[in-house]
């Protein structure tokens, strides 16, 4: 029996809710809190008190003698926000009964029990159908038993700390097996059935086949992605409400396109039909993978000619590769995305002082490639690699990932066989931005004045380019101890089109907690503050030192009052 305490409207609220969806399990403690806790504490194997948890440890410090025997208390905060197993995580089950109140109630389980407790995903949240013993297999997750993986297929899971061997096994696979004793079985999507149908074939002639062919070839239908076909056949009733009945889309092809496909049983009928030699096979091949079935014709029991054929294709892994932001430096600067992406990836890959940025937030299990700098290609190449090989892989950038960072070199190298995802970034100029002021307020670029890679040419085309063109400049990687004459050079183009007192920002490790900013003047600025932790905003003709505040107004007709510029700046205000 599981005891109910609260003390407050709100409390007894959360607490009702959990009675009338525990019945049998729940009783509710009414009366004084202490009374209530201590009365709970000798009837029940567990207790969920809807109090701060200050309060809770307070009750039931003097009632506790053993482990073994004390009921597992689970605190819930008022706003029922957090579920906090507080003692008997393990042996009272309260690690458990905190995930369940915690799902139940919408509220966040705290689990403190052990480290490699922490941030495990739940086995039913992975996205996969799942089979068998999950409340065993996640408590031996939980309780940090050893839980071994069986990938019968590569798939790209988020990070679990598998061990080698165990008495509980995870098995990935698409086979028609039941789960054992200790074992949970996860279905990824990796079944792909062609499918081809004469018009007006009925549904349960498709459904009965393509079930039936799925059962003697030993496959899961939970399992099952998709059920692909030809354009002709997008709207065929038997096929549509085939894969409706089996909850999948319906994926469709040009007949061109599947002509194309090399198939091991072509045939002429489809041919004539409808453009294609094979449509079964064709289609559930084009997407490359292993035929485990061929193509196979329906049954039909009056003996008339069938109207149904369909093949099965198990389809290759695709693994996913996350390109992840990570922000200027400030923990809240990172978004809950990029975060939400690094706790997901099984396989982490980035540089060694980016890695140790976000290390704390990485899921028990994450595999950390980490490397030196200047590795760049050797780290975009093996985040590629581990991403074709079906793995979930985050590849992490300072700032944005997109800019002078990991991403181009990454897809450079990435075939269409895998996911990739873009989590963008705070870059710096825009964190230096909202530092100095508003200079991006108009037009703006930005300019790497590394010519490690970019010829010195191209460089200083670029900076006369925006320097004619009036457009507000933050330069990148303005400056290091080999290279200190570029940023005088880039500095003195743009002195040409602008005046000696154009207002420049110099911020250091922004957002970072030595971050430095400076509001100087084109002419006044001292190449000796800059360097490689730095970027160097310089404003256009119109930027002003407003009450020490660089601002780059948003027109010169912004503040005029005629009907056009007034009609602009409400639809941009409306932004
Ligand atoms: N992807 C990064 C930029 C990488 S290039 C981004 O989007 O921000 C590296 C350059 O970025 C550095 O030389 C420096 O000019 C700039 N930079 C990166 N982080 C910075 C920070 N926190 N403060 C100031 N400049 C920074």
């Amino acid at each position: 029996m599981i005891g109910l305490i609260s003390a407050t409207a709100a409390g007894a609220a959360a607490r009702d809710r959990l009675a009338a969806a525990w019945p049998d399990r729940t009783r509710v403690y009414d009366g004084p809190v202490g009374d209530a806790v201590r009365r709970a504490f000798a009837e029940c194997e567990q207790l969920v008190c809807f109090l701060a948890t200050g309060a809770v440890v307070r009750l039931v410090a003097p009632l506790l003698s053993d482990k073994t025997s004390d009921p597992g208390v689970v605190c819930v905060d008022e706003a029922g926000r957090f579920a906090v197993p507080v003692v008997g995580g393990h042996a009272g089950g309260a690690n458990e009964l905190a995930l369940a109140v915690g799902e139940l109630l919408g509220a966040q389980p705290v689990v403190t029990t052990a480290t490699d407790a922490v941030g495990i995903p739940g086995l039913d949240t992975l996205g996969l159908p799942v089979e068998g013993d999950v409340a065993g297999v996640t408590r031996a997750l939980l309780d940090g038993e050893p839980v071994a993986l069986a990938a019968e297929v590569a798939w790209p899971l988020p990070p679990v700390p598998f061990a080698e061997r165990g008495s509980y096994t995870v098995r990935l696979t698409d086979r028609a097996v039941a789960p054992a004793s200790g074992e949970v079985l996860l279905r990824p999507p990796s079944l792909v059935v062609g499918v081809g149908a004469s018009r007006g074939a009925p549904v349960d002639e498709v459904l009965d086949l393509v079930e039936g062919v799925l059962r003697e070839a030993g496959l899961s239908v939970r399992s099952l992605a998709e059920l692909a076909t030809v354009d002709a056949k997008a709207d065929e009733p038997g096929i549509v409400e085939a894969a409706r009945r089996l909850g999948v889309p319906v994926v469709t092809y040009s007949a061109e396109e599947l002509a194309g496909v090399e198939v091991p049983n072509p045939s002429d009928a489809p041919l004539a039909a409808v453009g294609t030699p094979s449509v079964a096979e064709a289609a559930a091949l084009i997407g490359g993978g292993e035929l485990l079935v061929p193509k196979r014709k329906s049954e039909r029991a009056d003996g008339r000619p069938a109207m149904a054929t369909c093949a099965v294709v198990r389809r290759p892994a695709r693994g996913r590769l996350a390109v992840v932001g990570l922000g200027p430096g400030a923990r809240d600067l990172l978004t809950p995305r990029a975060k939400a992406e690094l706790r997901r990836a099984s396989v982490l890959v980035g540089l060694d002082q980016y890695v140790d940025q976000i290390r704390d937030l990485l899921r028990p299990g994450t595999r950390i490639l980490e490397s030196g700098l200047g590795a760049e290609e050797e780290r975009a190449r093996t985040a590629v690699e581990e991403a074709r090989r079906g793995q979930s892989v985050a590849l992490i950038g300072s700032g944005d990932a997109g800019v002078y960072a990991m991403a181009s070199p990454a897809l450079a190298e990435a075939s269409d066989d895998i996911d990739v995802v873009g989590v963008p970034g705070v870059t710096a100029a825009l964190a230096a931005g909202a530092i100095l002021g508003a200079p991006l307020g108009h037009d703006h670029v930005s300019i790497s004045l590394s010519d490690l890679h970019t010829p010195w040419e191209v460089i200083e085309r670029r900076v006369r380019a925006a320097a004619e063109a009036d457009i507000v400049v933050t330069f990148y990687n303005p400056r290091s101890r080999g290279r200190d004459w570029q940023l005088p050079k880039a500095l003195s183009i743009l002195a040409e089109h602008r005046e000696p007192t154009t207002p420049v920002g110099v911020v250091r490790n922004a957002s970072r907690p030595d971050g430095t900013a400076r509001l100087t003047t084109l002419t006044e600025l001292d190449p000796a503050w800059v360097d490689m932790m730095t970027v160097v905003t310089v404003g256009n003709t119109a930027t002003r030192n407003i009450a020490g505040r660089m601002v780059t107004p948003r027109g010169y007709r912004w503040q005029e009052n005629s009907p056009e510029s007034s009609r602009e700046g409400s639809q941009e205000g409306a932004l």
